[in-house]
């Protein structure tokens, strides 16, 4: 479904950004891979999906540096078709305690990455007549939690950053969607597993259920996988008309 056309996913060395890449990539999309850590067993994994894959090491809070990427990936594939605003941090601290350097790298990334990225890759998805722009909110763009300031604010910014782009191009063939998971238990979240299990002196296991069952009544975590899909049917031809939506796939989160 998506031959010929690129895709390039922000923070997808890991985790959900991966799962979305890998999901891309069965649809026949070349990828762009952004992010940190290991880069060699991500290429490998999209390249044996059989698509063309190419790896840029923007760091996302850098306006000049996304200007690289988007640069690099035109150079490598001619256009930027799927653009997913994925990278995303965390930080979690009481608003008084809030370290300003964790407040400034989470809106930097979380949110103005979003921007940047968006306004490079639309003009050439505008002179073509096609384009997905998908971005990786949160649940935490719907509603709150306690101790993730930062994070709140900049999902409920990405929500409405996605909002305006669909408005802004909303009579075009370019549409954007926000996906609000809920837990996914990505390096991101184990962290906060981890933290859970040492402040309570409790097994990771039992960290894990009692995450889950503060906020997710489906008591399962949401996957790369499912999230994957989900960024498919953005842009398949059904998904033609879905335009400004925060999709949430939460296990029951904002149900509640
Ligand atoms: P993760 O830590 O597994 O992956 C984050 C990715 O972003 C990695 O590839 C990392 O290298 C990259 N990254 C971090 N800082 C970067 C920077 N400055 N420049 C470039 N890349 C950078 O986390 P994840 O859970 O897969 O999170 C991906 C997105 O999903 C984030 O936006 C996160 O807020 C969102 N999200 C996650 C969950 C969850 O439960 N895991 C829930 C809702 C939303």
């Amino acid at each position: 479904m998506l031959a010929n056309k690129t895709a390039l996913i922000t923070g997808s060395t890991s985790g959900i950004g991966l799962g979305i890449a890998k999901s891309l990539a069965r649809q026949g999309a070349n990828i762009v891979l952004n992010g940190f850590g290991d880069v060699e067993g991500p290429k490998a994994e999209i390249a044996a999906l059989g698509v063309k894959v190419a790896y840029h090491g923007a760091d996302m809070s850098k306006a000049s540096d996304i200007e690289d990427m988007m640069s690099f990936a035109a150079v490598q594939f001619g256009q930027v078709d799927i653009l997913v605003n994925n990278a995303g941090i965390q930080h979690v601290a009481r608003i008084e305690s809030f370290p300003i350097d964790r407040w400034d790298a989470i809106i930097a990334i979380n949110l103005s990455s979003a921007f940047h990225a968006t306004r490079l890759a639309l003009p050439t998805m505008q002179a073509r007549n096609w384009g997905r722009i998908i971005n990786v909110a949160s649940v935490h763009g719907l509603v709150g939690s306690a101790e993730k300031s930062a994070y709140v604010a900049a999902k409920h910014g990405v929500v409405g950053l996605t909002k305006v782009t669909a408005l802004e191009n909303a009579t075009s063939g370019v549409t954007c969607n926000a996906i609000c998971p809920g837990w996914v238990l990505t390096p991101l979240v184990q962290k906060q597993v981890d933290a859970k299990a040492a402040a309570l002196g409790i097994s990771n296991e039992d960290a894990k259920k009692q995450l889950l069952g503060e906020k997710e009544p489906s008591m399962q975590f949401t996957t790369p996988e499912e999230l994957g899909e989900l960024a498919v049917f953005f842009c398949s031809p059904a998904g033609a008309n879905v335009r400004g939506v925060a999709w949430n796939m939460d296990g029951g989160w904002v149900a509640q």
